[in-house]
């Protein structure tokens, strides 16, 4: 089944507005076919980041969502108000919000119900600590976490799940090409028994964790890994568009 890759950049807590804006002007700029771009900037700046990709083929995205559709919920952000802006994708379950932001997983899982719902494409991240992979838990973490999108999803076309290693994020230190391809292949085995073949055929599973254009080639050539959650290196126009270009 030939999946067209997913490259995403999460900017985090980066950026500056006029950064932000030069940024995505520059990889509009250098985006080219056959690979799908999206870029997820700081709350504050996804409407003029919208604005600066108007016309082009990447899509705009945020990094969080709060599940209700509004109310008294003091800084929070509804799916609505990110569809307002033209969000196309929207994460859910990145380790610094599992682990710094404290979320649980039953908030990650009404996040991911709320965004599949509101017709947004999900990216929901799972992934294991270093001390859970050194017991041999990696495969029942990422179960646990994948249990989360359980719920109220009907199709593939706007799933995506993102294999985020916590040991590999910002560190430096990448899961190996074969790493990545073992846990890879066990979210699609296991999204097969969660749905069907043809489903999990169909989904789109992003690695995350210290990709880089020096390694981004062996990662995405591995047969079950369909794109790249970026952080770090999607903060440069070149290194980005050159992991979009390993893509191809
Ligand atoms: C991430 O936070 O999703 C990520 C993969 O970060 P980095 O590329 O910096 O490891």
């Amino acid at each position: 089944m030939k999946r067209v890759k997913f490259v995403a950049g999460n900017w985090k807590m980066n950026t500056t507005r006029a950064s932000a804006v030069a940024l995505a002007k520059a990889i509009a700029k250098g985006a080219v076919a056959g690979v799908t771009l999206g870029v997820a900037p700081p709350f504050v700046y996804i409407d003029a980041v919208g604005q600066a990709l108007a016309g082009s083929p990447v899509l705009l995205g945020a990094q969080d969502v709060y599940p209700q559709p509004n109310g008294a919920f003091t800084g929070e952000i509804s799916v609505e108000m990110l569809k307002d802006l033209g969000v196309a994708f929207c994460l859910t379950g990145h380790s610094e919000r599992r682990h710094i932001l404290l979320e649980s997983s039953d908030l990650v899982a009404a996040k991911a119900r709320a965004v599949y719902a509101g017709g947004l494409t999900l990216i929901h991240c799972v992934g294991e600590k270093i001390e859970q992979r050194d017991a041999g838990q990696t495969l029942a973490v990422v179960q646990a976490q994948l249990d989360e999108i359980r719920g109220g999803i009907e199709g593939p076309k706007r799933l995506v799940t993102a294999y985020e290693p916590v040991w590999a994020i910002g560190t430096g230190r990448n899961a190996t090409d074969a790493q990545a391809q073992e846990v890879h292949a066990f979210i699609r085995e296991s999204i097969t028994r969660m749905w069907n073949r043809d489903f999990a055929d169909r989904v789109r599973i992003q690695y995350g964790g210290s990709m880089k254009p020096d390694n981004a080639r062996g990662l995405l050539s591995q047969g079950d890994v369909d794109g790249g959650l970026i952080g770090g290196a999607s903060l440069k126009a070149d290194s980005f568009l050159a992991i979009a270009a390993a893509a191809l």
